[in-house]
C-alpha cells in the first residue's frame, strides 16, 4: 500500500510561492551592448535619430528622375548622361539637374534633383552615358529617412528582452550601453565533511564534490553569475563564517547538503538558529528536505539537500524560477510537454515525483519518455544520460505504459 500524504507537508506549489515571495529584483545597472545580451532593458529607449538616418538607395544603379525614363523600352532604351558617382559612404548628399543620371551603390545618399533608382541590371551599366530599359517608378529602390523608426520614436521598452535584433536596434541608434537587470551573483557552497576537492583522489569514505559543479552550472544556464565557493565542513562556526563572508558578494546563496534529520545536519542546525531560514519539509520526491529564508541585509539563501539528484531537482523547481525572478523575468517557469510513458511507473500518493527520463520525439510528431535509473537521488551517471523530469502529480500512483505524462525538457539555454 502506498503512504498516505503527510498532512504537515507543504506541497511543492506552496513552497515555491512561499520562496517566491521573498524574491526581488536585482537593481539595475550599465552594461556595454554585448553584455546585455539575453537579459532584460531596464529604461525605455527613445530613438535619437531617424532609421534610416537619410533617403538613400537600396540597389546598386542609377539615380534619375522618374520622368526622364517614361518613355523608356527595352528595344528603345532611354539614354541619359551619367555627371558622376555616388558610393555608400558619401558624406555630402549630392545633386544633379534634369535629364541626368547619377551612378549610386546601394545605402549611398539619394542626390537632390534625383526621386528615384533605376537598378543596374535594367540598364548598359554605362559610365559616361546609362541607356535605360524601363521606365522606373517615383520614389523606387529608395529607402526614405525614418520609414523604419522616426526620430523621437520609442526604440524599446523597458523590460524587453535583448536578443540580437533588439541589440541591433540599439546599436542602429548609437547606444553603446544600456540600463539592464544584471545576472544575479549566486555564490555556491558545498556542505560535507566526506567532501574533497574535484581533482583530488577520494579517500575511503570520501566524496568528490560534485554538487558546487552542478548547481554552479544550473545556476549559469538559468542566468546567473554562479560563483563556487566550493567545500565547508560540518562545523557550526566555519559554515556561519563562510555564510557571513560570502554576503557581500552575493544576490543569492546555495548550500547544498545538511539539511535533514541526521546529527551531522549542521546548515539546517546552525541556519536554524539564526530564526530568518526556515527548514521545511515539501512533498516531493527527491528534494523532501528544503531550506530558505535569508542572511544579513536580505540576501536570499537556498538550502538544498545533499544527494546530486535531489539537489538538481530542487534546482529546477524552486531555485531556477528564483532567478528568473531576480533577472526580472516575467516567465518563471520551464515549458513542459506533454508525453507517452513508455513503461509504468508508479508513484506514492500525496507526493510529486520528479523521475529522470529521456525524451524520444517520435515520427508522428508526439513525445514519448522513459526513464532512466531507479528513484534513487544518489544516482548521477543516470541523471547525466537524462535529457528531462518526469513529473507525477500528488494524486497519481500509477502511469500506466502508453498513458501521458508532464515531462519538464532540461534544454540548454545556450548562453
Ligand atoms: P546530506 O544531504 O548532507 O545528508 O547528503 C546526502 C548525500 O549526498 C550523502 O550521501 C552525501 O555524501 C551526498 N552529497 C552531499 N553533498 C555532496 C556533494 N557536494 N557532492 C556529491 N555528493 C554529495
Ligand atoms: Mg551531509
Amino acid at each position: 500500500m502506498w503512504r498516505v500524504a503527510d498532512a504537515r507537508l507543504r506541497t511543492v506549489d506552496e513552497h515555491l510561492a512561499q520562496v517566491l515571495d521573498g524574491i526581488g529584483v536585482v537593481d539595475p545597472i550599465e552594461q556595454p551592448l554585448l553584455d546585455a545580451q539575453g537579459l532584460l532593458l531596464a529604461e525605455s529607449v527613445v530613438s535619437p535619430v531617424p532609421l534610416p538616418g537619410f533617403d538613400n538607395s537600396s540597389m546598386d544603379g542609377y539615380a534619375v528622375r522618374a520622368v526622364d525614363t517614361k518613355y523608356a523600352s527595352l528595344e528603345d532604351p532611354v539614354t541619359l548622361p551619367v555627371v558622376g558617382d555616388i558610393a555608400a559612404g558619401a558624406t555630402s548628399r549630392g545633386g544633379m539637374g534634369p535629364g541626368l543620371a547619377m551612378r549610386i551603390m546601394t545605402g549611398a545618399p539619394i542626390p537632390t534633383g534625383a526621386d528615384s533608382v533605376i537598378p543596374l541590371e535594367d540598364t548598359d551599366r554605362g559610365v559616361a552615358r546609362v541607356a535605360i530599359r524601363r521606365p522606373v517608378r517615383p520614389s523606387e529602390c529608395i529607402r526614405r529617412a525614418g520609414e523604419d523608426l522616426a526620430q523621437g520614436q520609442p526604440a524599446l521598452g523597458s523590460g524587453a528582452a535583448l536578443g540580437p535584433q533588439q541589440i541591433a536596434l540599439l546599436a542602429a541608434i548609437g547606444r553603446d550601453r544600456v540600463l539592464v537587470r544584471p545576472r544575479p551573483r549566486v555564490v555556491v557552497i558545498s556542505t560535507g565533511s566526506e567532501l574533497v576537492e574535484v581533482g583530488q583522489r577520494p579517500g575511503f569514505g570520501e566524496v568528490s564534490d560534485a554538487n558546487s559543479y552542478l548547481i554552479a552550472a544550473a545556476a549559469k544556464d538559468a542566468g546567473a553569475d554562479a560563483w563556487r565557493y566550493g567545500i565547508v565542513r560540518d562545523d557550526h562556526s566555519a559554515l556561519l563564517d563562510v555564510l557571513e563572508s560570502q554576503l557581500s558578494r552575493a544576490d543569492l546563496l546555495i548550500t547544498t547538503g545538511g539539511v535533514s534529520m541526521g546529527a551531522f545536519d549542521v546548515v539546517k542546525q546552525a541556519l536554524t538558529e539564526l530564526g530568518t531560514v526556515e527548514f521545511t519539509k515539501v512533498a516531493m520526491q527527491p528534494g523532501k528536505p528544503q531550506g530558505f529564508g535569508h542572511l544579513g541585509n536580505g540576501v536570499p539563501i537556498f538550502c538544498l539537500p545533499g544527494n546530486p539528484v535531489s539537489a538538481l531537482v530542487s534546482f529546477e523547481v524552486f531555485v531556477r524560477p528564483a532567478i528568473r525572478k531576480l533577472l526580472g523575468k516575467r516567465n518563471l517557469q520551464r515549458s513542459t510537454v506533454q508525453a507517452a510513458a513508455l513503461e509504468r511507473i508508479e508513484s506514492p500518493a500525496g507526493t510529486r515525483q520528479f523521475r529522470r527520463g529521456v525524451l524520444h520525439r517520435e515520427a508522428t510528431g508526439g513525445y514519448s519518455v522513459s526513464l532512466v535509473g531507479g528513484p534513487g537521488s544518489h544516482l548521477i551517471a543516470s541523471m547525466a544520460s537524462s535529457n528531462c523530469l518526469v513529473v507525477i502529480d500528488e494524486e497519481v500512483t500509477e502511469v500506466v505504459a502508453g498513458a501521458r505524462c508532464t515531462v519538464i525538457p532540461l534544454l540548454l539555454s545556450n548562453r
